[in-house]
């Protein structure tokens, strides 16, 4: 049975709306069908404050790829699109993370699902309250909605189109 993944997509260098495109093409070739997109976000840096803002998508995508091997692919995504790590939380042309896979948790050296620090970020949880309000984080046993209301994270995410790519 496929797997429902919900990914977050992020990019703050070059053409952004351009870099957003690409990887959802290159993720519908190789990962599977995206089903949902939220709008996309303009937002503040995370950690890093010199640097440009992102923009975010979510996107929950169908998938018969394992946790690691759609590591594997994000990750072959990520650097064929030329990802230039200079510095944790610095520019990305695009980073793709896995925020949930089903209700899976996976905590191993190389995978995190659910993602980490994703309650901290409203730029996360923002766009991701576009198409999974009522998903339950299976950690927090909390819905999305819920997570976002109580979000303390005061950086900007400002929505920049309201239509799907
Ligand atoms: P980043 O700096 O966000 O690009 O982090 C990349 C690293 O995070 C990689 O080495 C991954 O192995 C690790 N990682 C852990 N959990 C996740 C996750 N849920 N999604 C994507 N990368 C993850």
């Amino acid at each position: 049975m496929k797997a429902k993944v919900y990914l977050m997509l992020g990019t703050n260098i070059g053409s952004r709306q351009a870099n957003l495109q690409i990887a959802t093409a290159q993720l519908a070739k190789l990962i599977g069908e995206i089903k949902e997109r939220s709008a996309i976000y303009e937002t503040g840096p995370w950690g890093v404050m010199d640097q440009p803002d992102f923009l975010n998508q979510a996107i929950l995508i169908e998938t018969e790829l394992s946790p690691e091997k759609l590591l594997d692919a994000l990750q072959g995504i990520e650097y064929e699109m030329g990802m230039r790590k200079k510095r944790k939380w610095g520019e990305r042309l695009i980073d793709l993370d896995i925020l949930f896979y089903n209700d899976q948790i996976i905590d191993n050296e190389r995978l995190q699902i659910p993602h980490l620090l994703m309650t901290e970020r409203r730029f996360v949880l923002t766009p991701l309250n576009d198409i999974a309000p009522d998903f339950v984080h299976p950690v927090f046993k909390k819905s999305i909605r819920q997570l976002l209301n109580s979000c303390q994270d005061p950086l900007k995410v400002m929505i920049l189109q309201t239509d799907a790519v």
